[in-house]
């Protein structure tokens, strides 16, 4: 809950950017009762990885999808050695994103293959800053978001860690148009918008923001996308995609309702699970 320091006036009181702060909480994405995995959002892929270490393999390159009457076949590329392999199975699921999938070699029917481009993707930039926690010592904020109104969008504060002598500072999280706009900017000029929006809230405190980092997701190699957009989720090219080409199955977080959110990509690979036992109990 932020303190108001002046009067609300009408042109604040019907501006968007104000109600994003309020209503945050309310939006069912977002309950205040989130949990946060300790050591970060990587330990979740990390604990599937620990479980099932015999049959991942990691520096492996999909190069090509071939989908067969009987089987269908994977061939990747071990990234380490350049060794080309072929896999060959009863069924793929694949949860290759969208934007990287697009350019994959294929062979899948073109009403698919023209699915798959037509998934709709967002975009998104973050910046960290490892800095002394003046947020916490200035202001007493443990934790939150301020919403801004320039391209940074949020500035969001840790919700760990309190009273240590340094924090990680996230100074900019904005999302879709905005965030594609943004990443257009050389590296330092995002990290000084960055800097901007952080001295206009905490004036004088910006000198102390230190080792800047940013990663525009849509330049992330093998994602090219934070997530997907279905503007109306069960639209023509949804249903598509949601049933199986031959012998492969899209699961992910953009074959799902949940978009942009693990919850979508676990509930997706469940469904495919259930339509192969389907398939396998029928044949
Ligand atoms: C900035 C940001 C913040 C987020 N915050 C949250 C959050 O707080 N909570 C939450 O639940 N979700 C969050 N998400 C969403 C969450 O990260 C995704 O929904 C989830 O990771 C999607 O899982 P997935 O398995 O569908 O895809 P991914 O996790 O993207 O997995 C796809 C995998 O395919 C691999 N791959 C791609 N191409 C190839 C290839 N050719 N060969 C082999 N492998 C390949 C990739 O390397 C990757 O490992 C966030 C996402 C972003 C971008």
């Amino acid at each position: 809950v932020g303190v108001l320091r002046e009067p609300l006036s009408l042109p604040t009181l019907l501006d968007p950017v104000f109600w994003q702060g309020p209503m945050f909480d309310d939006t069912f994405e977002m309950q205040p009762t989130m949990f946060q995995p300790v050591g970060g959002m990587d330990r979740i892929p990390k604990a599937f990885h620990d479980r099932l270490k015999s049959v991942v393999r990691l520096g492996t390159e999909v190069k090509e999808i071939r989908n067969g009457d009987q089987d269908v076949k994977i061939v990747y590329r071990d990234k380490k050695t350049g060794r080309v392999q072929t896999v060959t199975a009863d069924y793929c699921i694949c949860t290759i994103p969208p934007r990287v999938l697009e350019n994959l070699p294929a062979n899948f029917s073109k009403p698919f293959a023209d699915g798959i481009r037509q998934i709709p993707s967002g975009g998104a930039n973050k910046i960290a800053w490892q800095s002394p926690r003046f947020w916490e010592t200035d202001r007493q904020i443990y934790g939150g978001l301020s919403f801004v109104k320039r391209d940074v969008q949020l500035i969001w504060y840790p919700s760990g860690g309190y009273f240590q002598p340094s924090g990680v500072l996230i100074g900019c999280y904005n999302f879709d148009d905005v965030a594609l706009r943004f990443m257009q900017q050389s590296i330092p000029d995002r990290l000084q918008a960055s800097r901007d929006a952080i001295e206009a809230l905490f004036p004088g405190r910006s000198q102390l923001l230190a080792r800047g980092l940013t990663v525009a997701w849509n330049h992330v190699p093998y994602n090219l996308a934070p997530w997907t957009h279905w503007e109306e989720p069960y639209n023509a090219v949804y249903r598509l995609l949601d049933q199986p080409d031959g012998r492969v199955y899209l699961a992910g977080e953009h074959m799902s309702h949940i978009s942009g959110w693990q919850e979508g990509s676990a509930q997706s690979a469940h469904r495919v699970l259930k339509l192969i036992a389907e398939r396998n109990a029928a044949a």
